[in-house]
């Protein structure tokens, strides 16, 4: 398919992030999520100016976007979008879904693609009734993880809205191998120089370096 063809009926993989900086926990999980929901591609989506406190050092989002850029180049599926961090002021994810889904159309079905712990952090968001009537909810998550909690979140979100196009559907649970990858880790490795090599791709890791961004 053509670079950023849209056509009607698209599933479209949304992965959010600080991408702070993008490591290889973020790509096996858009990479099962392409593949287990069978998925036309899986948009990138850095964030502009968090709107929740990150801890540590926070790259520019013009880094924060090259990184991601460089991480998914050899992947067809995979693209990067400016949406959010061209955006001025803070990104919420309600107003990034409202553009996608004007850009593909009513047709299109989005898969917001998050970690299973990420996801429970959804009722903090703006407006999370109606982000769930626009999206459906793609959670990763380590086999064997305890699932009571995300249970428990389905309840609360379909108890706060009687919207009946908010189904069982709305959240799916994705098992993908363990990861314990974190951007945070990566960044404690950097200061304490301890190693981060196949932890992230080579790319990322050579220009985080070189730009000295932590
Ligand atoms: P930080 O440690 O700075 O919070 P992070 O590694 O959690 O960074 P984010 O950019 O915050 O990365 O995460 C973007 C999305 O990727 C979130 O939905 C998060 O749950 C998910 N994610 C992060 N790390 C992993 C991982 N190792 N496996 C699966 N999903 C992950
Ligand atoms: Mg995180």
């Amino acid at each position: 398919m053509a670079r950023l063809e849209v056509k009607k009926n698209m599933k479209i993989g949304i992965m959010g992030g600080t991408f702070n900086p993008i490591h290889y926990g973020h790509l096996v999980t858009a990479e099962e999520a392409l593949s287990q929901f069978k998925l036309d591609r899986v948009i990138f989506i850095p964030t502009g100016q968090p709107p929740h406190k990150t801890t540590g050092k926070l790259a520019s989002p013009e880094d924060r976007y090259l990184m991601t850029v460089m991480a998914t180049a050899s992947n067809s599926h995979f693209f990067v979008s400016r949406i959010e961090t061209a955006r001025k002021g803070k990104s919420y994810t309600i107003d990034t879904v409202k553009e996608l889904k004007f850009t593909y159309g009513e047709s299109a079905t989005f898969y917001f693609i998050t970690g299973a712990d990420a996801i429970l952090e959804i009722l903090t968001w703006k407006n999370p009734e109606e982000i769930i009537t626009m999206c459906k909810f793609i959670a990763a998550t380590r086999p064997g993880y305890n699932l009571s909690r995300i249970e428990e979140l389905k309840k609360k979100l379909f108890g706060i809205n009687a919207n009946p196009q908010v189904t069982k559907d709305s959240i799916f649970i994705m098992e993908i191998p363990a990861l314990a990858i974190s951007s945070t880790d990566i960044r404690e490795r950097i200061k304490t120089s301890r190693p981060i090599k196949y932890l992230l791709p080579e790319s990322v890791c050579n220009y985080l370096l070189k730009n000295d961004l932590y």
